[in-house]
């Protein structure tokens, strides 16, 4: 905990995520802005002054709101590194390392990233030079996409709940009664969809079916799910996620219903961690259902997180050895963050090892896989990110254009997000996360979302 006084009000949030950033610091801080020629900040902590200064920002009102606010932030980081050293992502807050980097890229025609990153930002020579292999990585993918978009279909059921899970989901055997009519409205919704995506001249570059564990349904349900989607030839992505969920025949009707893709998340190889945790399964299972999911001849993604309570660094290590010698084609890295809506959300997280555990990770993996998207949550342990390692070749193109915000997002079921891009300008609609009232309220609020997609 900390106490802000600043007079520079409007920026008030930003200079308090700033502050954030350095999780030891808990005393009284002053901010002060002054403004003339120069932009001048003075920040004061435990009895020490910092001064800083720059010439003030020309341009429109935007343009001054947004240099301003780097400075200010630039300002606190400095002075707070000054006593507690330097961060993995230096000053950044709030922005995807990412779109920073193509906006650079953009008003440099392909240049002096890494400098400007180090120099501008403070983010370490490895974050920048990760970053420029990611940019690399999707370099292929980035093209005309003008007429695609993204087909998302949410389960919101698992069995139990996840400590650090802040996704929409309800327990999957308290809402029995509720199934079949959610996938009745579901299947309803994805029909109804894809006719406006046809009648819009569009294309579905992909689809992916997330949750929630989509693979707790009954094979009935999944199946009549996949009949509605009935996209071919296109990535198709079905979360699997908790190894209990899987069974040969379930993967048979996913395989069947046109998936090629399939995600089955062991976050941890720790039976105990994995206990801990709240997932109802064991290593031994997760094992099973990958080399069941092997068989069936899916591209697999396999999610790990670093820092779970109570892991060590020799912990986090075997699970991710044990990863790469399955070989998998994806694995994205989690770093544990304290979401909203989680657990987790009021704990205080502590993992001294968790930048050695990164640092592994992205060792690891990089002798065979190569980096290709990332992306920072708040309230990460050490402010690190997630990194998602493919195979060269088989890097999945919904996460590529889903967090490079890059194609609208059609999105059906409860706790979806739709989004829309307008010149550039992203609109979302947000389907009602309560599985009933999202099924009570099915015809009016899909005739809303059928205008948010036509308007
Ligand atoms: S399996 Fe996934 S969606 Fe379900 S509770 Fe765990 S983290 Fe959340």
């Amino acid at each position: 905990m900390f106490e802000l006084k600043t007079n520079a009000e409007k920026y008030s949030s930003d200079i308090a995520d700033e502050i954030r950033l350095f999780t030891a610091f808990e005393s009284d801080i002053s901010v002060e802005l002054s403004v003339s020629d120069f932009l001048r900040c003075r920040v004061e902590f435990d009895g020490e002054v910092r001064e800083y200064s720059q010439k003030a920002p020309e341009g429109d009102e935007l343009t001054v709101k947004r240099l301003t606010k780097r400075f200010l932030k630039l300002s606190v980081y400095s002075a707070l590194s000054s006593r507690y050293g330097d961060l993995p992502w230096g000053s950044l807050t709030g922005v995807r390392p990412t779109k920073l980097a193509y906006e650079w890229l953009k008003r440099n025609e392909g240049s002096g990233l890494q400098k400007y990153l180090t120099e501008t930002f403070f983010v370490s020579e490895k974050k920048a030079r990760t970053l420029s292999e990611i940019i690399s990585a999707q370099s292929p993918y980035i093209r005309d996409l003008e007429n695609s978009v993204n087909l998302y279909v949410h389960v919101p059921f698992c069995d139990g709940r996840c400590s650090y899970c802040s996704f929409p989901s309800a327990d999957i055997n308290k809402n029995a009664a509720l199934i079949d009519d959610y996938v009745s409205c579901l299947c309803t919704e994805i029909r109804s969809v894809k006719e406006i995506i046809a009648a819009e001249g569009r294309d579905i570059l992909s689809i992916y079916v997330g949750g929630g564990t989509p693979s707790a349904l009954s094979e009935e349900h999944i199946a009549k799910i996949l009949r509605a989607i009935d996209v071919g030839g296109r990535e198709f992505t079905f979360e699997a996620g908790r190894a209990d969920s899987i069974t040969k025949s379930k993967l048979r009707v996913i395989k069947e219903g046109g998936a090629n893709r399939i995600c089955i998340n062991p976050q941890t190889l720790n039976d105990a961690t994995l206990a801990a945790i709240g997932r109802r399964h064991t290593a031994e299972q997760f094992y099973k259902a990958y080399d069941e999911a092997q068989n069936a001849g899916f591209i697999i993604n396999t999610d790990i997180i670093a820092g779970l309570t109570g892991e060590t660094f020799d912990d986090f290590r075997r699970t991710a050895d044990g990863i790469y010698a399955l070989h998998p084609h994806n694995v994205t890295v989690h770093t544990l963050s304290r979401k909203r809506g989680s657990e987790l959300q009021e704990q205080q997280l502590h993992c001294a090892d968790i930048e050695k555990m990164s640092e592994y990770a992205y060792d690891a993996f990089t002798k065979t896989y190569r980096p290709y998207y990332l992306y920072r949550q708040k309230n990460m342990l050490g402010n690190l990110e997630n990194i998602g390692f493919s195979l060269a070749g088989y890097e999945c193109v919904n996460n590529i254009t889903v967090m490079e915000e890059l194609v609208p997002v059609y999105a059906c079921g409860a706790g979806s997000i739709s989004k829309k891009i307008t010149n550039g300008v992203i609109t979302r609609h947000a389907s009602p996360k309560d599985v009933r009232l999202y099924i009570e309220e099915f015809g009016e609020r899909f005739r809303r979302k059928s205008e948010f997609f036509r308007g």
